[in-house]
């Protein structure tokens, strides 16, 4: 897989600008307030960099990179429900790659948590996904998995239609309002929502809440100890305010998710676009690996760049990660 195929240049160059743009328009007057460590809860952080107005945070205890300060959750759903860049990337950005998406990313995935599944030997006969878009993973696994009853919770109405026109039971709510489904879930599934999140350990509050005693949380998201996160850092594409704001390291994951009161905790990082990533962003700026030879030439040698990507994902060196945790 490449990075353009499941984000065309021109379409994530004008989802940048777009963003750029709303992080003033929609944030311009709004007041913030400094926040500790998303992940650990330790701080104060230290100061990093600003982007687009938005300053980000190291933690010093667990490494995790956060924005703060903080405008207010109030702040964030108007810009949720007014934004331009929001609007683009569902009516625009997405429909674009939605079937490459589904071939590349989709599948894969069902069959890969399957298998983290069957390797811990739990059977899953519920799954609740949270934030299920368009609801390309619930019809992914049900192909793969039939008898599984499927939930999907979905606050944006049009893709809550989208869900049901694929027959899924659809709760229309964000997941912290989604009632009569507490304790429901053999597996509970977030895909890359907690990097935009607000309070990422009350929102994992929420999922562990969902699933069954014995149950699994399972979240995709950003790593920041990953190989283009780290390279690229504030010039990484992905860290673009105000619409990803949280970057656990390893350690943050993990401790995330036991403060959230989940158990045996394994963080995996399946990713395979690290080193493309970074290829691209050289192309686009040359001087971003002047000084960086060995980098240079290893992400410019196809071959080599494809080994170091496997390299990467086995040794939990990707910025895509999976965190999953039991539900004691
Ligand atoms: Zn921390």
């Amino acid at each position: 897989m490449k990075e353009h195929e499941i984000r065309p240049e021109a379409l994530l160059k004008r989802y940048v600008e777009l963003s750029a743009r709303d992080a003033e328009t929609c944030f311009k007057d709004a007041p913030r307030t400094a926040v500790p460590c998303v992940a650990c809860g330790g701080g104060p952080g230290m100061e990093q960099f600003a982007k687009h107005g938005f300053a980000y945070q190291r933690c010093a205890a667990c490494g995790t990179l956060y924005q703060s300060p903080r405008p207010s959750v109030a702040a964030y759903e108007a810009f949720y429900r007014r934004s331009e860049s929001s609007r683009y990337w569902a009516e625009v950005f997405y429909p674009a790659v939605a079937e490459v998406r589904r071939e590349k990313i989709f599948r894969p995935r069902v069959e890969r948590l399957a298998a983290m599944c069957a390797e811990r030997g739990f059977a899953v006969d519920s799954l609740i996904d949270a934030g299920a878009g368009y609801g390309v993973f619930l019809d992914e696994w049900r192909q793969r998995f039939p008898q599984t009853r499927l939930t999907a919770v979905e606050p944006s109405e049009s893709l809550a239609k989208e869900c049901r026109a694929k027959g899924f039971t659809v709760v229309e709510e964000v997941v912290e309002n989604a009632k009569g489904l507490e304790g429901s879930a053999d597996l509970v599934t977030c895909f890359e929502v907690l990097e935009h999140v607000h309070d990422p350990l009350a929102f994992v509050q929420v999922l562990k809440g969902l699933a069954k005693p014995g149950g699994r949380v399972f979240v995709s998201t950003l790593g920041i100890d990953g190989f283009d996160l780290s390279v690229l850092w504030e010039r990484s594409t992905q860290i673009s305010p105000p619409h990803h704001i949280n970057f656990l390291s390893l350690k943050g994951f993990a401790r995330l998710f036991e403060r959230a009161g989940l158990s045996d905790v394994v963080v995996t990082t399946p990713g395979r676009l690290d080193v493309d990533i970074v290829r691209n962003a050289a192309k686009t700026d040359p001087s971003l690996l002047e000084e960086q030879r060995f980098l240079r030439a290893l992400v410019e040698d196809e071959a080599a760049g494809a080994a170091f990507q496997g390299f990467l994902a086995a040794n939990r060196l990707s910025s895509h990660a999976w965190v999953m945790g039991t539900k004691p």
